[in-house]
């Protein structure tokens, strides 16, 4: 039986990319903080359909909820890294990548869980712009990376749509990608975000047994804020509303559905890795 992934990238409401102002990193102390209580959340959503999942922790979150990391740890899920301070990758030089992963991972370390071995870029920001950062992770130690969108925009239609191996200068490193579906004549995000939040259950649930019956396996991610039951409302530009806000309405339960109709374990294990020494 083919094993897919559940995915959450954690991280507060306001870790939005590209957007200054009243969300800009030098205020992120003084914003609400609501990621502990959503992502407890998920984790008792997650429990009930008995489901184990790879939590992409932002070092940021890490760093300032350590107990947070380590109630995720304790439920049997999988730890990896969604950088620090929640900057596009391509934005930033290799050495300032490096710096953030390394941060990133002492922050999980110092909450107990070291070793982190799998990777998700803020805004699937490793594109034909940095893909140099392949090297880093498989130089830094990564295993696998899930970072690559089969999408325009954030990544590139022609990307593969399946795990696969990539060969850096530093060795090789898994790619997981996250699961699209082609509508509009166009890749969408079927498995992520507002695709993944318009899609009736049912729909989402028959693309992942049309993968699953070719044998592959597909990745799926949420974030905590997207169940959040009263989610702060914010002005953010068009594009970045649509992308938090669009169809948040529901989808948790929506959600629950989809979480019970396929079979899902961490992504290390569905790429086949060895388990971690705890
Ligand atoms: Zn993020």
């Amino acid at each position: 039986m083919v094993r897919n992934c559940l995915t959450v990238d954690v991280e507060e409401w306001f870790h939005v990319c590209g957007v200054g102002g009243p969300l800009a990193v030098e205020n992120w102390e003084s914003l609400q903080s609501r990621v502990v209580d959503n992502t407890h959340d998920l984790l008792d959503l997650l429990e009930r359909c008995r489901v184990r999942g790879t939590f992409f922790v932002l070092g940021w979150v890490a760093h300032r909820h350590p107990g947070l990391v380590r109630d995720i740890a304790q439920a049997g899920h999988e730890i990896g890294s969604h950088g620090f301070l929640h900057q596009r990758v391509y934005e930033l030089t290799p050495r300032q990548f490096a710096a953030d992963l390394d941060a990133s991972r002492e922050a999980l370390a110092a909450a107990g869980a070291p070793g982190a071995r799998g990777y998700r870029a803020p805004e699937w920001s490793i594109n034909d712009r940095s893909l140099w950062a392949l090297d880093v992770l498989a130089e830094t130690g990564f295993a696998f990376d899930s970072s690559m969108a089969p999408m325009r925009f954030v990544g590139d239609p022609r990307y593969l749509q399946h795990p696969h191996v990539r060969s850096t200068v530093s060795g090789t490193l898994y790619e997981f990608p996250p699961m699209v579906a082609r509508r509009f004549g166009q890749n969408v995000p079927l498995g992520v975000g507002w695709g993944l939040r318009m899609s009736d259950p049912g729909r989402v649930i028959r693309a992942i047994e049309a993968r699953n019956r070719s044998g592959v396996p597909v990745a799926l991610t949420v974030h905590p804020w997207e169940i959040d039951p009263d989610p702060p409302q914010i002005g953010l530009p068009a594009a970045q509303r649509f992308v938090h806000y669009f169809r948040l309405g529901g989808f948790r339960q929506r959600l629950e559905r989809i979480l019970r109709g396929a079979v899902f374990a961490p992504m290390g294990e569905v790429l086949g890795l060895p388990p971690v020494s705890a």
